[in-house]
This record gives structure tokens, C-alpha cells and sequence, in this order.
């Protein structure tokens, strides 16, 4: 119950820190609150990766993909394979409620306690997802996860949002035999993220009036089989079955607050620590991954951040 070091998180790079220590042997343990890899399981069914297969490689397991950029089964495969291979220890469906620094870290965790040198936090920011803040919210047909678009078949469904996933799931409900797609969109536009390969598409469909949308727009209210909108022609409710609200998420700031790790005061609450050592304030308290940028969360990605576990290890060393 002893480690060199503990890493919170078994996403990519919570694997990769473990393949790290084990390079320098370090004794170490991951611990997930949910399955390996829990952020991509929760990806949609039929995503594909915006990188080439070889961008995602870590631990010098190669990567092969069907096609250049990998879909998701081929990524869960890939990665359970990462950590069969390198045999690492892992302790998944465990929650880590809190870390107090004594001598050592002190890991409380839904299921018991350890101990630590020092510790990574790669908590990623899929947990948590941006709410609509509406009354009616709280509904079954009100999802913040988008997984294939089978149960929409035949649905009038309203898609919240501007950005890649709003796109992606408004042009597959559509085009998988959702009876009215309705995009709903706060901002005049959709958002420069988009993909630039599938923006003409939705544009194309919004044109011809094959996907509805309201732009400045917002829902005011959600019911069973209607929703209430506030648009600049003032406020309408439509006929709705489901409301798909891909609004985005957020890292869990609560923990790095609870485990005393500041927040930068700048827009994105950037969590403080030394981008040459991926430090906190807190010594022996590192950050990995997509964490690091705070609210930016599509500043790092598994591409950009493998070398998040390198860094670490070579200031540990
Ligand atoms: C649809 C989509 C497509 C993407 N495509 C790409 C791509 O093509 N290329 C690319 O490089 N990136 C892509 N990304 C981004 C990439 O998936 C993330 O940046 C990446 O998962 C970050 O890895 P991570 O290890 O930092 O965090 P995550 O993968 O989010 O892992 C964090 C883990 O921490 C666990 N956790 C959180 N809190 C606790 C706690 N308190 N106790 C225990 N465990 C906890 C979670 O369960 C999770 O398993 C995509 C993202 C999305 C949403």
C-alpha cells in the first residue's frame, strides 16, 4: 500500500506515466473511478480520432489502424493492449476522494487507503459536464452523453451547441432517421473548432433546411414532449422527444481545490503548476494530460500531452 507514486486517472496519460515509472523502476499504482480508459468509452460509438493512429502511440506499442485515424473500438483495443503489454497495475472502478500531505501522500479513495511519494493527477475533464441550468433539465430525455443514434430514430431531437460534437450528432441523428433534427445555438454561429472537413456539410444541411436552426438562441425550459426557446423572433416551444446537450465539460476544480492546488485567476482557472516540471504548488503533487489546461480543454489532447509523463519522471529522477 506503499508507492514511489500514485497517479489518479487511467486515461492515456495516466498510462503513460505508469509506463514511465516502470521504466525507472519506481513502484507506483493508477487508480480510475471508473473502466480503463473511461473518457474514450464515453465517447460516441461511431467516433473516429482526428489523429493518425501513430499520434495516439505510447509506451513503443505500435499502433495499426484500419484506416489512418482510428475509431474508437480500435483505440479501446489499442489501449488495453498498451497496458496488458507493459503488465500495469491498476485499480479501476475506485473513486480518489481526497490526498492529505503527511509525511508521505495519504490516497483516500472510495475503497480504502494508500500511500505515496508523490503524486500525479491526469482526472482529465469528461466527468463533468457543462449544465443547460434550466428548469426540466433533471428529464430522461435530457442527455449530456452521446453514445449512437439507434434510440433517436424516428425522434424529434434538439442538438445544444456549436462545436464538434454538437456537429457530429446532429449530422448522424439526421442522417440515422431522426424524424426533425434542431440545432439550438447560443452564439451567431457555428464555431470556428468545427472541423474543417464537416463544417460545409452541416452548413449545406442548415441551408436547405434539412437540419433546423436557431442561432442567439437558447432553451428556457425543457418538458416532457416540448421545449421553450428564447430566439431573436422571441419565444417559441417545439414539439421535442430528446434534448442532446453537447455543451462540453469541465475539469473537476472541487478536487484540485480539496487537495490544496490553485487556480489560475486567468479566464481559463488555469491550475498553477511549472510547465518545466509539471509541478502544482503543492510539492510532490504533479498534473498530467488535458487537466493542465484548466477550462482550455482542447489545448491538450493525447497527441500534444504524452509527454507530459517524460517530463515528470526526468524531474523526479
Ligand atoms: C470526441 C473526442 C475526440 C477526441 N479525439 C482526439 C484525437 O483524435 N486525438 C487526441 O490527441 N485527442 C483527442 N481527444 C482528446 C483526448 O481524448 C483527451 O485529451 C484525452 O483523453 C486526455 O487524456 P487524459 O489521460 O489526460 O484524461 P482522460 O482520458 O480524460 O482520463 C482521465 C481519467 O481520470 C479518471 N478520474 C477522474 N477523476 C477521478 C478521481 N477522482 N478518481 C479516480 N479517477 C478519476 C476518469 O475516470 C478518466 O478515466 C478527443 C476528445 C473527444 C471528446
Amino acid at each position: 500500500m506503499n508507492f514511489d507514486v500514485c497517479i489518479i486517472g487511467a486515461g492515456p496519460i495516466g498510462i503513460c506515466c505508469a509506463i514511465e515509472a516502470k521504466k525507472n523502476n519506481l513502484s507506483y499504482l493508477i487508480i480510475d473511478r471508473g473502466c480503463l480508459v473511461n473518457s474514450l468509452y464515453n465517447y460516441p460509438k461511431n467516433m473516429t480520432f482526428f489523429s493518425t493512429s501513430d499520434k495516439l502511440e505510447i509506451g513503443d506499442v505500435p499502433f495499426i489502424s484500419h484506416n489512418s485515424k482510428p475509431t474508437k473500438s480500435e483505440a479501446l483495443e489499442y489501449y488495453r493492449r498498451v497496458v496488458s503489454s507493459w503488465d500495469l497495475k491498476i485499480n479501476l472502478y475506485e473513486e480518489v476522494t481526497n490526498i492529505i500531505k503527511e509525511e508521505n501522500f495519504e490516497i483516500k479513495t472510495s475503497k480504502g487507503d494508500y500511500s505515496a511519494k508523490k503524486v500525479i493527477i491526469s482526472t482529465g475533464f469528461y466527468d463533468i459536464p457543462y449544465k443547460l441550468e434550466v428548469p426540466g433539465e433533471d428529464l430522461e430525455k435530457v442527455k449530456h452523453y452521446y453514445d449512437e443514434p439507434h434510440p433517436y430514430f424516428g425522434m424529434k431531437v434538439a442538438v445544444v451547441g456549436a462545436a464538434n460534437s454538437a456537429v457530429d450528432v446532429a449530422l448522424e441523428t439526421y442522417r440515422k432517421g431522426a424524424k426533425e433534427v434542431t440545432m439550438i445555438i447560443r452564439e451567431p454561429s457555428l464555431s470556428d473548432s468545427v472541423k474543417y472537413w464537416v463544417k460545409p456539410d452541416v452548413e449545406n444541411r442548415i441551408e436547405e433546411g434539412s437540419i433546423k436552426s436557431y442561432f442567439n438562441s437558447n432553451i428556457t425550459k425543457i418538458e416532457e414532449d416540448k421545449i421553450h426557446l428564447s430566439t431573436p423572433d422571441g419565444d417559441k416551444v417545439i414539439d421535442n422527444d430528446f434534448v442532446l446537450a453537447m455543451t462540453g465539460y469541465q475539469p473537476d476544480f472541487t478536487f484540485l481545490k480539496k487537495l490544496g492546488i490553485q487556480l489560475g485567476d486567468d479566464d481559463n482557472k488555469t491550475p498553477i503548476h511549472n510547465p518545466e516540471t509539471m509541478e502544482t504548488n503543492i510539492e510532490g503533487i504533479y498534473l498530467a494530460g488535458v487537466i493542465c489546461g484548466g477550462l482550455k480543454t482542447n489545448k491538450w489532447f493525447i497527441e500534444n500531452s504524452r509527454d507530459h509523463a517524460k517530463i515528470i519522471f526526468s524531474h523526479l529522477k
